[in-house]
């Protein structure tokens, strides 16, 4: 996405953020590879231009069912072809549920990616995750967002899971609470390419299986957890491209713009519009993901009142749509959804890819 950028002098913050990734509890099968096909295209990240291609399911049959787009007029597995499935997706338990081979297939062709959840207040409790340092952080900093940015599947909300495995309740005097998964994803797909973005959106509309999309974990609805789930995790799509004279594709606007990956943070943005002497419209919080739910909310900022909301500063979106292609939308393609996507709420209308463009204020 493309922001504006301003010369006032919001100072960005420096800090790191290590990746929660738990053990993966996995297998990759010997036989298959990473599918991915590589699609030259200057206007995109590197990691965009890893795709998920026909070409490439047609080189993986094993799997094709399993991963193939919505579109495809003989994708007979896809819940929106078959009315066996039932009304709500599938659960942990149910026939539906993905067996552990189908898995397995999606963290090989995703190479190595999938993270089977342990919830992050595990290491409280009695079992292989405890860790009685790590606990004691958690009870120090439990209402810090930064304690859970990073973490595949925590959530600043934890209503939303049932507190199944909260550090607090582990350590009640007398208490034997035990640690479960409630309303947490059973898998995150830690994503670094726009092929396993895709390959994630297909298994789940095949296999009928409930999706969410994981960024930062600021959401105050809870739509960023689900129990049973698939959950794409954007946290590591954190480029930053400066584009010093972009051209909107409508002629709506010219001049310098900022390119953000799905996981970037308000702070990352921040830093970059100042070491370029401008600032970006985003969040007062600086842990919020800019192109995740902000900017799908409207994105309230400090200087909304001087240049408008986030949305309003969005140039370009790349989008992974529910059929699984990867779609721009802009001023002239794709417009409705272009339209949607700035402010029409979170985890809607689709999985975006959320690389989006986005104007500089000079
Ligand atoms: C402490 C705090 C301070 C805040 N400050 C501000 C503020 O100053 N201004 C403001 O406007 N808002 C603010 N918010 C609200 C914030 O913008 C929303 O909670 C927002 O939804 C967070 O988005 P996220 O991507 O960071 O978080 P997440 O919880 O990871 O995601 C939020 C929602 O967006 C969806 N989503 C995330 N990424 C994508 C994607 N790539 N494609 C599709 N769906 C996606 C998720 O599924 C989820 O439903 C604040 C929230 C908190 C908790």
């Amino acid at each position: 996405m493309l922001v504006r950028a301003t010369n006032w002098p919001l100072l960005g913050v420096s800090a790191a953020y290590a990746a929660g990734a738990q053990g993966l509890g996995v297998h990759r099968p010997a036989v298959q590879a990473a599918a991915y096909e590589v699609i030259e295209n200057s206007a995109l990240f590197d990691f965009e231009k890893i795709q998920l291609t026909d070409k490439v399911l047609l080189a993986h049959l094993s799997d094709v069912a399993l991963f193939a787009f919505g579109d495809a007029p003989d994708n007979a597995l896809s819940a929106h072809n078959n009315a066996s499935f039932p009304k709500c997706k599938s659960l942990p338990g149910d026939p539906t549920y993905p067996s552990q081979d189908n898995w397995a297939s999606l963290n090989a062709l995703s190479d190595g990616a999938l993270i089977k959840t342990v919830p992050i207040g595990a290491v409280c409790y009695d079992g292989e995750a405890y860790d009685s340092r790590r606990c004691q952080f958690l009870l120090d900093n439990w209402n810090v967002s930064d304690t859970h940015v990073g973490d595949p599947s925590s959530v600043m909300s934890p209503i939303f899971v049932g507190q199944t495995c909260m550090p607090q309740d582990a350590v009640l005097p007398g208490n034997n609470n035990s640690c479960t998964l409630g309303g947490f994803p059973s898998y995150s797909l830690n994503v670094t390419t726009v092929a396993q973005i895709q390959l994630a959106v297909n298994f789940a509309r095949n296999q009928h299986l409930r999706l969410v999309i994981r960024n930062t974990g600021h959401d105050f609805l809870g739509k960023n957890t689900g129990e049973g789930a698939l959950s794409i995790w954007t946290h590591h799509l954190n480029d930053i491209k400066v584009i010093r004279q972009y051209e909107s594709a409508g002629g709506r606007y010219s001049g310098p713009a900022f390119k953000l990956g799905a996981g970037v943070m308000v702070y990352e943005l921040y830093d970059a519009a100042e070491r370029e002497g401008y600032t970006a419209v985003g969040g007062e919080c600086r842990t919020v993901g800019v192109t995740g739910g902000y900017l799908a909310g409207g994105g309230h900022s400090p200087v909304t009142s001087i240049y408008g909301l986030g949305s309003d500063q969005v140039l370009s979106v790349e989008i992974v749509t529910p059929d699984g292609r990867f779609i721009t939308a802009d001023e002239t393609q794709n417009t409705e959804l272009f339209w949607a996507v700035r402010g029409g709420g979170a985890a809607t209308p689709s999985c975006r890819e959320w690389n989006g463009t986005r104007r500089r204020w000079p």
